[in-house]
């Protein structure tokens, strides 16, 4: 089980910096109860150049802002102030190759009026990046994703992983590694935690937005596809449409890009050292730490 704290960690609480383990967060608070509050999933890397830089950090505080909006919780937080608390938050605790998780939340609160504050915190632990080329089991779930008229299915909003745990949990009982949902018209929607693609004869496709939390990473698929000359159809498709796929994978920020070896034990077709998701795969790799050489060393096992 990921160290994600000890007793040294500091944290940035509502404008502080303050160790994890003094820091105290509100048992009436209306998040707690009813899971209404946001987040973010970014990672830190350490770069090329030694540096230590958040990943599409302006990206992920954005949707932050976005997801705030979308719940009526508060959002008096400015991007680059965030930025700047995170990257001390990186500092302080030394460090770089981290995963961060910012929650803006609810105060004191046991009705469901709109609140006239927010509390905010951010966390960070250290996360190497994912440089494996394991293929990953996946299995459509028995849950759909959560129906976007009852839920702001495009806010990153902790309720809504209620659902992503009941169908991770399930996909892990079953022996599989991870789940794929569809969406309440029975349309490939997501994973529990990542966006999901799939390749035929050489063009990938994704599902459209609309049903989907329109991941970050799953943008930045698309950027480096565009530069690629790898061309994405974003449509609605079945699970059927993907049954027999030259290939597939997920991508999110935790994930980052992972090849999917079967769905529902139909197997992808063709080897995955072949396809253009990998050239996706690699491309996102060297994106994250800007350096094409080195990584390709360090997975290849080079120093
Ligand atoms: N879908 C869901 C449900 C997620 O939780 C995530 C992870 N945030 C993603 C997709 C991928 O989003 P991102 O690439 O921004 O991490």
């Amino acid at each position: 089980m990921t160290n994600y704290y000890n007793e040294n960690t500091i944290i940035y609480h509502n404008g502080a910096f303050v160790r994890a383990a003094d820091a105290k967060m509100d048992l009436y608070s209306q998040s707690l109860h009813y899971g209404y509050s946001v987040f973010e999933g970014i990672r830190s890397y350490k770069t090329v150049s030694g540096e230590t830089r958040i990943f599409k950090a302006e990206e992920h505080f954005e949707r932050l802002k976005n997801s705030a909006n979308a719940l009526n919780l508060p959002y008096p937080y400015k991007a680059d102030e965030l930025i700047a608390a995170t990257y001390e938050v990186l500092r302080r605790n030394g460090l770089s190759n981290a995963y961060i998780r910012p929650v803006v939340y609810a105060p004191t609160n046991m009705t469901f009026v709109v609140n006239t504050e927010s509390l905010i915190v951010i966390e960070a632990w250290e996360m190497a990046p994912f440089l494996g080329d394991k293929l990953l089991r996946a299995m459509t779930s028995t849950f759909q994703r959560p129906n976007p008229k009852a839920f702001k299915i495009h806010a990153k909003a902790a309720g809504h992983y209620v659902n992503s745990i009941l169908a991770s949990q399930e996909a892990k009982a079953r022996g599989y590694d991870e789940a794929l949902l569809l969406d309440m018209n029975e349309q490939v929607a997501e994973a529990p935690g990542a966006n999901v693609f799939y390749e035929k004869n050489g063009v990938l496709y994704t599902p459209a937005t609309g049903n989907i939390l329109p991941g970050i990473t799953r943008a930045t698929v698309i950027e480096l596809c565009a530069e690629l000359n790898i061309r994405v159809v974003e449509k609605m498709f079945s699970k059927e449409d993907m049954y027999g796929a030259d290939a597939a994978f997920f991508c999110g920020t935790a994930a980052e890009v992972i090849g999917i070896a079967s769905l529902d034990d139909r197997k992808f077709t063709m080897d995955w050292d072949n396809t253009v998701s990998k050239l996706v795969q690699t491309a996102y790799k060297n994106l994250i730490v800007e350096n094409k050489q080195e990584l390709i060393n360090e997975i290849a096992g080079i120093e």
